[in-house]
């Protein structure tokens, strides 16, 4: 953070939104605030250019043609990349995490270009679209305790070789891949499919995001009685007699 204040950049909430993606917003700030830290919000419509002095970035779902539209705007602006290149913390979800890939194909049915800041490549799985609740084990070098979401994508997701599974699916489809993996990420970049809002039911990835922005190794704790509250709740829906 170059001042006090950490900056968390919404990136198009009028295009990527979809399922209470910006519930994360809601969340990264809120659990900033409750460590006595100063919170600059910035909420970035896609007729803005995103500014490339934040810390942490938020990028959300979104339908097939908003997507479309959300990869030109951020390839012409070029902010996010160079943000990412500065360092900067981002958290993306379904269509946002295809956008941060190399490829993804769009609503026309051609191969559109990301940003590439994440090393994966998405394609339009052949088989039933990807619906439901999640269940996954994170990468255990991020220490973090079981993922739960619900997953809503007809995309499907490779991962190259610098990209690390974001977790190993136990319930649901992840990156619709058949091997297990959900989501991806690098040291500063992260994409997931997980809707939920994801850091509404693992609020410990937004702790994380705030940890990697602030560049330290604890925050002093909060209270995680209502989030608690959520997660045992959606696990127990998951996995739950049908
Ligand atoms: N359009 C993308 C897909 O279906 C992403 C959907 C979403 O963000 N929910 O794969």
């Amino acid at each position: 953070m170059s001042d006090s204040s950490l900056r968390v950049v919404w990136v198009y909430p009028d295009l990527l939104s979809t399922y209470g993606d910006q519930g994360n917003v809601l969340v990264v700030e809120r659990r900033a605030q409750q460590r006595g830290l100063a919170v600059q919000r910035m909420d970035v419509r896609s007729d803005q250019p995103i500014p490339t002095s934040g810390d942490i970035y938020l990028v959300g779902g979104g339908e097939d043609r908003p997507q479309r539209l959300a990869a030109e705007r951020l390839r012409r602006d070029g902010g996010l990349s160079r943000a990412a290149d500065n360092g900067a913390i981002i958290l993306s979800v379904c269509a946002g995490y295809q956008i941060l890939g190399h490829e993804f194909v769009n609503d026309l049915g051609q191969r559109e270009e990301g940003l590439g800041l994440l090393d994966v490549t998405s394609v339009r799985g052949e088989g039933e679209r990807c619906v439901g609740d999640v269940l996954a084990d994170v990468d255990e070098r991020l220490r973090l305790p079981q993922l739960t979401g619900f997953e809503n994508h007809q995309g499907v997701t490779h991962l190259g070789p610098t990209a690390r599974p974001f977790a190993r699916v136990r319930l649901g489809r992840g990156n619709g891949t058949g091997d297990g993996t959900e989501g991806a990420w690098n040291d500063t970049v992260f994409g997931t499919y997980m809707h939920g809002p994801v850091l509404a039911r693992n609020p410990q990835i937004a702790d994380l995001l705030i940890k990697l922005a602030l560049d330290v190794n604890a925050l002093p704790p909060v209270d995680d009685r209502w989030y608690e509250a959520l997660r045992r709740e959606r696990i127990a829906a998951a996995t739950g007699p049908a």
